[in-house]
């Protein structure tokens, strides 16, 4: 079986199944390759059921096409793509986002590729407003100094702490709820406290996300629908 192997100070060997399908084993730097074994071995039919369930989302999961009417998601909500031949900048009206190309026909592959680059910066420019309003509020409620708060596309990560205190957000987050978006925003804030998942990490992000655990989850489960 393959697997990405981390070591670190722990004193177990844990293993986990990402929403990208991969098997990751964290180890303590005195294990093994055969201690890591057994325990892979001890936990297969976990990890086959685990693996079973992220590569059916994964294989549910229909890249958008960025045709009309097709659904795309902010905030949580549902919206109904309308390409209209206008000259306005993207916008939000009822339930419907709205993104005007000025042609009169829209036919050519090429104008996919145009009003998915358009969804792309206005979702990025959403999510930057998003974190300008909330993240340096919340980061004071935390008691932390982030020197940079920032959208980022990321293929693998919902956020990253760097230790030169530069926050980055995945983008694609603005698709979800708010509670969603506002607990990675404060679980990266944690890590300018504590760089790591110990206890006292999680206890200061049930300080200010009591509701964690279900974003937490919520994540697990639909993050893979926060695509294009
Ligand atoms: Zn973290």
């Amino acid at each position: 079986m393959n697997y990405i192997l981390r070591r670190s100070k722990r004193k177990t060997i844990g293993i986990t199944v990402s929403d990208t399908a991969e098997v990751v084993v964290s180890a303590p730097i005195f294990a093994t390759k055969a201690m890591i074994d057994s325990v892979i071995h001890n936990k297969k039919s976990w990890i086959d059921a685990k693996l079973k369930i992220v590569n059916s989302r994964i294989e549910s999961f229909t890249p958008k096409r960025f045709i009309n009417g097709e659904e795309f998601k902010y905030l949580g909500d549902n919206f109904k793509l309308s390409i209209l031949n206008d000259k306005h900048p993207i916008r939000l009206i009822d339930s419907k986002l709205c993104v005007g190309l000025n042609k009169r026909t829209l036919q050519k592959e090429t104008d996919n590729q145009l009003i998915k680059n358009k969804i792309i910066t206005w979702y990025r420019k959403q999510a930057q407003e998003y974190l300008n309003k909330k993240a340096t509020k919340m980061a004071s409620q935390i008691g932390v100094n982030p020197i940079l708060i920032k959208e980022k596309a990321y293929k693998r990560s919902w956020g990253m702490c760097h230790n030169n205190g530069k926050i980055f957000i995945n983008y694609k987050l603005i698709m979800a709820p708010k509670k969603v978006i506002d607990y990675v925003i404060i679980h990266e804030l944690c890590h300018l406290k504590h760089p790591n998942h110990s206890r006292d990490f999680w206890n200061l992000v049930a300080l200010h996300c009591s509701d964690y655990l279900s974003s937490k989850k919520w994540l697990k489960e639909n993050g893979y629908t926060l695509d294009l």
